[in-house]
């Protein structure tokens, strides 16, 4: 048989090279911003357009190239920052492999524009899908502009892989945040669709920090900072008591390269044990810095991996040096640095004799007794003979096939027989009704087959998002005028989340006189939200959006109708009068879909009258 194995051309090469580096645009904003520091640049500009699928481009002020390395950078495998393998265990440098500009052009249109401060004249090249469509002599600034248009023009089906504007624009940010934290001596700034969204001038790590995520953010920062000799660790942890759900504000540098590193974060975690609330995440902005030699950054295309040669000592050292700065700053119990702090007694036991634990009933503890602010009305439910017709409502939700006839009103409980033990207050005529609101959380009524016990908030978020998404998708939004416009102030991160969600925000009633990079003036809300709401509505969009991105399935709108459904649900503590609750328990039953909430978790559930029996046998 013939020989059948060949060489794959370059650009063939490069297109599949660039499936590893090249995912998204924030890939390119990364290659990018991180050759512009490679060159020594001390001010970096991003532009982009339409969050980087139509347009990125990276200007800096670095050392430029010669024309014929300029030609040359886009080879694969060309760098000019390694030269032997030894090379790569003594790594200073961003890049190294020699990938990055090979495989975006492969599969974009890319414009560059080079000179150094020794030439008189730079060099201007087109690069399209692995060709050099032009190369000229040109009359440029110092340093280096690389543009990169319509990625993915030649592989239709990545481009159409990509998500959202409002996604991919988060991407980009998530990437420039980890650039510009770890790099806060350089100056930065980034412009989407002709709009600045950030200006950070040359600083220190802290003013960086507050720079891009607000000024609120330095009073929550806790120093941390520690030498010894296989690692210097420098920056900051965020108070425990503003720790978030979210994970986006966790940030380790090694050497000046974002990592992520599962195996640290567990160490700072543990530092904090015990401070956070369930659930909640550290806040960090940690600098670690190493010898190269101890290092291996090879393991990743994207380099956001790394293998450390001494974790475990690293590990201890870092949980301790956290564990220190949040004692000094007493924020923890302040604990003997040198020794384990899992050994420490807390102060207030040390001299204390042990004890036997003792335990306290209180026997009057009844959990169907009203709420202390609840008065009257409801804590009558059960005890409503009269089957009208309006449990028929529920015939056949979720019954599980018990008797139709058994109605549950026909239920004799104890409540019947001895109300003024179990219930503080007498009943009142008009507190006859048929639903009941359990601990300001759970709505109890009664179904033909038994009991429904809602849950006040899920239902509620459930009866708004059908409510926001349908006049959003028909475009049937109401929005009333505001008296005066309503300022609010953001971050710009934040500003440029809302502004990638402007259009929505719109359809769904919002109306915008003006949008800042730093504030934005309301002047027409949705019908059904005040004024005093607005500011809460836009904070939980923010954050939903930080916490959504890994989902594939997201669409702006939907985000919004759920977040603005979560920010104005009736909430679990609230007490609903009678006519609220049935209103609740009608209009979820209305809904398309009433038995889950927004996001999938249950919004009721039902409890037979076979199980209750069964409990009292
Ligand atoms: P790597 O960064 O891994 O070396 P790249 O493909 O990203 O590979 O870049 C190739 C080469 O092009 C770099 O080694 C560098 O010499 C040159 N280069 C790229 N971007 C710039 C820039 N902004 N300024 C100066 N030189 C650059
Ligand atoms: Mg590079």
């Amino acid at each position: 048989m013939a020989d059948i194995i060949q060489l794959l051309p370059d650009h063939v090469a490069n297109q599949i090279a660039a499936g590893e580096v090249v995912q998204r645009p924030a890939s390119v904003v990364k290659e990018l911003l991180e050759n512009a520091i490679d060159a020594g640049a001390t001010t970096i500009k991003l532009i982009l357009k339409d969050a980087g699928k139509t347009l990125v481009q990276v200007m800096d002020d670095g050392i430029g190239m010669s024309a014929t390395d300029a030609r040359l950078s886009f080879e694969r495998h060309a760098t000019s920052k390694i030269r032997t393998a030894e090379d790569l265990f003594g790594l200073h440098t961003k890049g190294f492999r020699g990938e990055a500009l090979a495989s975006i052009a492969a599969i974009a249109h890319v414009e560059l524009k080079t000179k150094q401060d020794t030439d008189e004249l730079g060099t201007h090249i087109i690069i399209e899908g692995s060709q050099v469509a032009s190369q000229e002599v040109a009359v440029v600034p110092n340093g280096t502009s690389i543009l990169v248009k319509n990625l993915f023009f030649n592989i239709p089906a990545r481009r159409n892989f990509l998500k959202s504007n409002t996604v991919e624009f988060r991407h980009i940010i998530d990437e420039f945040h980890r650039v510009a934290l770890a790099h806060p001596d350089i100056a930065f700034s980034m412009f989407h669709n002709g709009s600045e969204v950030f200006r950070l001038g040359t600083s220190n790590m802290r003013q960086r920090i507050v720079n891009i995520f607000g000024p609120k953010t330095n009073e929550r920062l806790v120093p941390v900072e520690e030498t010894t000799e296989i690692v210097a660790i420098s920056g900051f942890v965020g108070k425990p008591e503003f720790s978030k759900k979210s994970k986006a504000e966790q940030f380790f540098f090694v050497n000046g390269r974002f990592i992520k590193s599962p195996y640290l974060n567990h160490a700072v975690k543990s530092a904090f044990e015990g401070l956070l609330k369930d659930g909640n995440n550290p806040t960090y902005f940690i600098n670690l810095k190493v010898d190269p030699k101890s290092i291996d950054i090879n393991i990743h295309p994207t380099k956001t991996e790394i293998k450390f040669d001494d974790e475990h000592s690293l590990y201890a050292i870092l949980r301790a040096s956290i564990k220190h700065s949040l004692g000094q700053f007493s924020i923890a119990p302040v604990l003997d640095f040198e020794r384990d702090g899992n050994l420490d007694t807390p102060y207030e036991y040390r001299y204390k004799n042990g004890s036997l634990p003792h335990i306290e009933v209180d026997r009057t503890f009844n959990p169907f007794a009203e709420q202390p602010k609840n008065t009257s009305k409801q804590a009558t439910v059960f005890k409503s003979k009269n089957a009208n017709n309006w449990e028929s409502l529920y015939v056949g939700l979720e019954s599980k096939g018990t008797d139709p006839e058994a109605d549950f009103g026909q239920m004799v409980f104890e409540s019947e027989q001895s109300s003024e033990s179990l219930f503080d207050k007498q009943p009142t005529m008009d507190a006859i009704h048929k639903t009941y609101q359990l601990h300001n959380k759970y709505i109890v009524s009664t179904v033909r087959s038994g009991m429904l016990l809602i849950d006040q908030n899920r239902a509620h978020q459930r009866i708004l998002y059908e409510s926001f998404l349908e006049r959003m998708t028909l475009r049937k939004t109401v929005s009333q005028q505001l008296l005066f416009p309503l300022q609010l102030h953001f971050t710009n991160t934040e500003i440029a989340v809302l502004k990638s969600l402007r259009e929505d925000l719109e359809t769904s009633g919002f109306v915008f006189s003006d949008f800042g990079t730093e504030s934005l003036d309301v002047v027409g809300v949705p019908m059904d939200v005040s004024e005093s709401e607005v500011q809460l509505i836009f904070a939980q969009l923010i954050s939903d959006v930080e916490q959504e991105i890994p989902d594939s399935h997201f669409s702006a709108t939907d985000l919004l109708a759920k977040s603005m459904a979560r920010s104005l649900s009736i909430k679990t503590g609230q007490t609903l009068n009678n006519e609220e609750q049935e209103h609740l328990v009608n209009s979820l039953f209305a809904c398309k879909e009433p038995s889950v909430s927004p996001n999938n978790k249950p919004t009721f559930t039902t409890l037979a009258l076979e199980e209750l029996e069964k409990k009292f046998m």
